[in-house]
């Protein structure tokens, strides 16, 4: 089993035992596992977003075995290499429908093939939201965040800008204020969503100050944030700001279109696992990486749990047989 059937590009692939659906470090661990497991995963990339989150970013400083740090495009092409080496089949294309029903699972890419497996690994990750604004991609990596636990460390004495009014981002902000200056919290409200012990934890914090009613309109600095213009939610006024960091912390959206209605979610759309374990509740579906995390999200959390989705479904193979 493995590998593409005889008969040319016309025959139906074979039935695989693994179909990988993900390409960042929790989809390129488990093919590097399954791989080494002689299951020869079928791997599918995406087509706009290959190798993941940490394509977006500048220096990765907190994956272990880099005492230099790494920047992220390459970390993940050593992880994509390392997989390949191992006879992972590496596919830079977008899986369209799944059906996940019964022992053979059927997946279907954007050109209409239907590729079939017995065990199949959920590691489409989650999209930050963005504030949608000019130049936020561009200055992503140059001042521009949205993770404080993997940036806050490059902002030391410097002043920052969280924008949200949640549970996250009271966290990233009291993070922040560790390194940082000053932080002030951009809130397009005129009182905080997250809950009471959090916003009490951030307000007492010497260091973070709140603009109210606000919301960023513009980003300026090249090749890094240097100013950032904030317009008041009610009169639409606008003033600048200096900041060398702003951190977005305005929720995650899991990417679970292709299994809603097929697994369970949670209230906030992650697919929910079993127990520790990267079980869904249909047999032979696992999922891993920032897909079902959210807590960690961090990519050597996403790898961890990328083995664990390649050993449990190594497990639930050799059960069948
Ligand atoms: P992702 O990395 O999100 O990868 C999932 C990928 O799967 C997608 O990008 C896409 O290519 C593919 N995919 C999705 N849907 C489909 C589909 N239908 N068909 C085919 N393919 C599909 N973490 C750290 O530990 N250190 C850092 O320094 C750090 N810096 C970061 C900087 C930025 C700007 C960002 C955005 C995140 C950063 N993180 C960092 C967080 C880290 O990137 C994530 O926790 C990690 O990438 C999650 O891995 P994942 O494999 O679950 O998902």
């Amino acid at each position: 089993i493995g590998g593409p059937a005889p008969g040319g590009d016309d025959a139906t692939p074979a039935l695989r035992e693994v179909i990988v659906i993900g390409s960042g470090p929790a989809g390129y661990t488990a093919a590097v596992y399954a791989a080494r497991a002689n299951l020869a995963p079928l791997v599918f990339e995406g087509s706009v977003t290959a190798g993941g989150a940490l394509m977006n970013t500048t220096e990765v400083e907190n994956f272990p075995g880099f005492p230099e740090g790494i920047l992220g495009p390459q970390l993940m092409m050593d992880m994509r290499e390392q997989a390949e080496r191992f006879g992972a089949e590496l596919v830079r294309d977008d899986v369209v429908e799944v059906d996940l029903t019964g022992p053979v699972k059927r997946v279907t890419d954007a050109d209409g093939t239907v590729h079939e497996a017995r065990a199949v690994i959920l590691a489409m990750g989650s999209a930050y939201r963005e504030l949608g604004i000019p130049r936020e991609q561009e200055l992503s990596g140059h001042g521009v965040s949205w993770c404080a636990t993997c940036d806050g460390a490059f902002f030391r004495d410097q002043d920052i800008l969280v924008v949200g009014g949640g549970d996250s981002a009271m966290e990233e902000a009291t993070f922040l204020s560790r390194f940082a200056r000053s932080v002030t919290v951009v809130h397009r409200r005129d009182e905080l969503r997250a809950s009471s012990i959090m916003a009490e934890r951030a307000r007492s914090d010497a260091k973070i100050g709140f603009a109210w009613n606000s919301a960023v309109a513009e980003l300026h600095g090249t090749p890094k944030l240097s100013t950032v213009t904030l317009s008041d939610t009610r009169t639409g006024e606008t003033r600048e700001v200096e900041a060398t960091g702003l951190f977005i912390a305005i929720g995650h959206d899991p990417r679970n279109e292709l299994v809603r209605g097929q697994v369970e979610l949670d209230p906030e759309g992650y697919v929910v696992v079993q127990g520790r374990g990267t079980a869904t509740d249909v047999p032979g579906v696992f999922a891993c990486g920032d897909l079902v995390d959210h807590t960690y999200r961090q990519a050597i959390t996403a790898a961890g749990t990328g083995c664990a989705a390649a050993l449990d479904a190594e497990r639930y193979l050799a059960a069948l047989d």
